[in-house]
């Protein structure tokens, strides 16, 4: 069988070509944008906030649902609230989420082993605290990721997700906090006997 090729010739004028104008055009804009922010009072109507550089307080001027650094919640112990279920790090379009699971000894579910975000190769979509069933992980700490010299300060493991959380009140399971002593078999979506 014979593969044809079809060339497709691009449509180019000739002040396209010598590429001068559109250099020309954005020199200039580049130049006005220059002297208005430098010598209009107020800046003018130029939309500008500031790094959320260490030590300088914008917090602010974050909206109240701004995607900020994650943390990993607490339970009334102080343990973990994550069980290890895998939906953040399956959801996650980066695949920045890297958990190793474990059993819990004093409960029937598991727990992150380990529980790592390289925050450099997130795209703070938010999809993670979307998909985990039990308020487990959140971005709402309102910090800014500030700019690391190295990869390895952007990658954050449990102990550092933890130590920004704090204990979740959230209703977890659907049945509240202590949901296991709350007779969940009562509960018709534990009364569903597949066998
Ligand atoms: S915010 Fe999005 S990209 Fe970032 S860890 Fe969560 S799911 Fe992944
Ligand atoms: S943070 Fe939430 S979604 Fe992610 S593994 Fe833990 S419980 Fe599941």
């Amino acid at each position: 069988m014979t593969i044809s090729v079809k060339k497709v010739s691009l449509q180019r004028t000739t002040r396209d070509q010598i590429f001068l104008p559109a250099i020309l055009e954005g020199l200039l804009t580049t130049a006005r944008h220059f002297f208005k922010n430098t010598f209009t009072p107020g800046h003018g109507d130029v939309e500008t906030i500031r790094y959320g550089e260490p030590g300088v307080d914008v917090k602010d001027y974050y909206p109240e649902r701004f995607r900020g650094v994650h943390r990993l919640m607490h339970r009334e112990d102080g343990s973990v609230r994550c069980v290890a279920c895998m939906c953040c790090s399956t959801v996650c379009p980066a695949r920045c989420i890297y958990i190793e699971a474990e059993d819990r000894r004093d409960d029937a579910e598991k727990a992150p082993r380990s529980f790592v975000i390289d925050e450099l190769k997130c795209v703070v979509c938010g999809f993670c605290v979307e998909a985990c069933p039990c308020d487990a992980i959140r971005m709402d700490t309102r910090e800014h990721w500030i700019p690391t010299e190295t990869r390895a300060e952007a990658v954050l493991g449990k102990v550092e997700l933890m130590s920004r959380g704090e204990q979740s009140v959230a209703v977890q399971g659907g049945l509240g906090a202590s949901y296991r002593e709350q007779a969940p078999k009562a509960d018709p979506r534990f009364t569903h006997d597949p066998r």
